[in-house]
């Protein structure tokens, strides 16, 4: 098979039937004829924006010719990162069609803690294995978890454990499903086929950038909860873990209190997927002495612009196009002192939402539906945190770090209305005190001010070096109307549970995951170290 890479697809070419126009494209680049071609099939597709006079597609496909002996000549012809014989390896399968080990029953049913991406990755490979999984969750069904968001963003009144951070789907269910990650694991294509598998778009197969969106990720969830069950695992909703007992420093069996109701269940192994904001679990867990240190992270606010000036500042005269998609971003630039801004999380034609789990405090991030159709892009903008800056050097001080960040916005604003400040503002050093072409999309609302009130000095200095920079890389970035919203305090888990290479704590039986035990950070790269768990301890 022959690998093709930058392949150039126009913009008008791509709204042409994908089958007919690869086979044309192929032949004009290999210089053959289309009826040389056997099969073709596409790999990977992005926007190549660098020549804002010629935007355009490009493309990675796979083609195979009726005699076979064409590759190798073709091949010889091109640059290997042009074009390139590759063996046709079998696609990596999803989670439900992989071969697995069968889980030892000696071990008992295991339980898994949080039904975020690592904890239903982990409770998925488990059932696969017949290990009749508990996966347990504090927060509600998706279903329900919709109705205590809106009641949130309509009248300011929080679910304390049914909320954007709270619940089935995790931290990730209320987002831009930005399927991108950093790692570098062969695990990636399964966790992207099993979405894939459970209703997700074919397209995530194939995009450079994939992502969901909320309202696709929300059935997506639904989905992949059938199959659990269908596999032998439980779940539990409103069922939150409270305590574990050890016994000669190994897991003897769990605490769990659901409607008000507290069982103990004898359980060897507890897969711990409680995400980065679950700190009344951070707290009884450290006090047992399960091992945990500070990690850096990052703060900022939700910088929030047209999406069409973004559009414009990416595509030039191309923006527009039906075929393009709302065009994205990635900053960064370094600081003197070392700590460096960058963006994180953008999300195309999103919403800046409020992702909070306890009263009192105000923390932001953003999401968007699968069509990214809003009117604003949205990112985080963010400035490197260190554990000196926490005060103290205590594990959890990084969480006590947040909170001080999080209650001071509250306190200012009175409420769960968030602090905003207009770009020209914050870089005058001035209040806003009115909008301008740019509407925030926070509810419940937002308390126009100075971001002064919430965020250190540190962040608003770098911000201040950092957005003319980006404005001369991205036209419109420091625009003058542009909102910054925040406190966005939440960008990863500011803990960091000691684990082995085998995911195991200390405590014999306790495997913390994802990002909340700082070994992840996005819903794949939870997802990943959930299904490696659930795949080998
Ligand atoms: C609004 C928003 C948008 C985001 N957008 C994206 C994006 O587009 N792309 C991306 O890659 N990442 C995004 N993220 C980050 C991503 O969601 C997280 O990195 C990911 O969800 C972490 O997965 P996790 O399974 O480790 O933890 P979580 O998803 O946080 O799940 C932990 C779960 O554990 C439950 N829990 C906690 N304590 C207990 C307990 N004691 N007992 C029972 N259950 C408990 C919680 O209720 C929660 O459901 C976003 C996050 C937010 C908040």
């Amino acid at each position: 098979m022959l690998r093709v890479h930058q392949l150039k697809l126009t913009l008008d070419e791509a709204a042409l039937p994908q089958d007919a126009v690869l086979r044309r494209l192929l032949a004009r680049y290999l210089k053959i004829s289309e009826s040389d071609v056997d099969s073709v099939k596409l790999q990977k597709k992005s926007v190549d924006a660098r020549d804002k006079g010629d935007v355009h597609f490009s493309l990675t496909v796979d083609v195979t010719f009726k005699n076979g002996s064409l590759e190798k000549t073709i091949a010889a012809r091109f640059r290997p990162n042009q074009a390139a014989v590759v063996e046709q390896t079998a696609q990596a399968p999803d989670l439900f069609a992989a071969e697995w080990n069968r889980w030892d029953d000696q071990q008992g049913r295991p339980l898994v803690v949080g039904a975020g991406p690592a904890g239903l990755f982990c409770a998925l490979a488990l059932a696969r294995r017949g290990a009749k999984p508990l996966l347990i969750e504090r927060g509600q069904p998706v279903e329900k978890r919709g109705a205590h968001v809106e009641i949130f963003e309509r009248e300011g009144v929080l679910n304390e454990e049914s909320n954007v951070l709270f619940g089935e789907g995790g931290a990730g269910a209320f987002s831009d499903g930005k399927l991108t990650c950093g790692l570098n694991s062969p695990h990636i294509q399964t966790v992207l086929r099993t979405f894939y598998a459970c209703g997700a778009p074919e397209e995530i197969l194939t995009a450079q950038r994939p992502h969901i969106g909320t309202d696709v990720l929300r059935k997506v969830l639904v989905n992949a909860r059938m199959r659990l069950c269908e596999l032998g695992g439980e779940v539990r909703f409103g069922c939150k873990l409270t305590g574990l007992i050890l016994r000669d420093g190994a897991v003897a069996a769990a605490r769990i209190c659901q409607e008000g109701r507290t069982e103990e269940i004898t359980v060897r192994k507890v897969y711990l997927a409680i995400g980065h904001s679950a700190r009344d679990t951070f707290e009884w867990l450290y006090d047992l002495g399960v091992p945990m240190e500070q990690k850096p992270f990052a703060i900022g606010a939700r910088i929030e612009h047209l999406q069409r000036e973004i559009d414009r500042g990416q595509y030039g005269s191309a923006a527009g196009h039906s075929q393009l998609p709302p065009a994205e971003y990635k900053l960064n630039v370094p600081t003197p002192d070392g700590r460096g801004v960058y963006t994180f999380c953008m999300c195309p034609g999103g919403q800046v939402i409020g992702a909070v789990n306890q009263p009192g405090e105000i923390n932001v991030n953003g999401m968007s539906f699968h069509a990214r159709d809003g009117i604003n892009a949205d990112a985080a903008l963010l400035v490197g945190v260190r554990p000196q800056d926490y005060g103290s050097d205590h594990p959890l001080a990084g969480v006590a770090f947040q909170r001080r960040i999080e209650q001071a916005a509250y306190r200012h604003c009175g409420g769960f209305r968030a602090p905003c400040q207009r770009v020209e503002d914050l870089l005058a050093g001035r209040e806003t005190k009115a909008l301008g072409q740019v509407q925030p999309t926070y509810r419940p609302g937002v308390t126009l001010g100075d971001l002064a009130c919430c965020l250190p000095s540190f962040v608003l200095d770098a911000y201040r070096l950092a957005l003319p920079q980006f404005g001369r890389r991205l036209k419109g970035f420091d625009a003058p109307d542009a909102l910054l919203t925040g406190p966005e305090t939440r960008s990863s888990s500011p803990v960091r549970f000691l684990r082995k290479p085998n995911r195991e704590s200390a405590i014999a039986g306790l495997y913390p995951l994802g990002e909340g035990a700082g070994y992840a950070g996005g819903i794949v790269s939870a997802a990943v170290d959930g299904l490696c768990a659930g795949m080998e301890a």
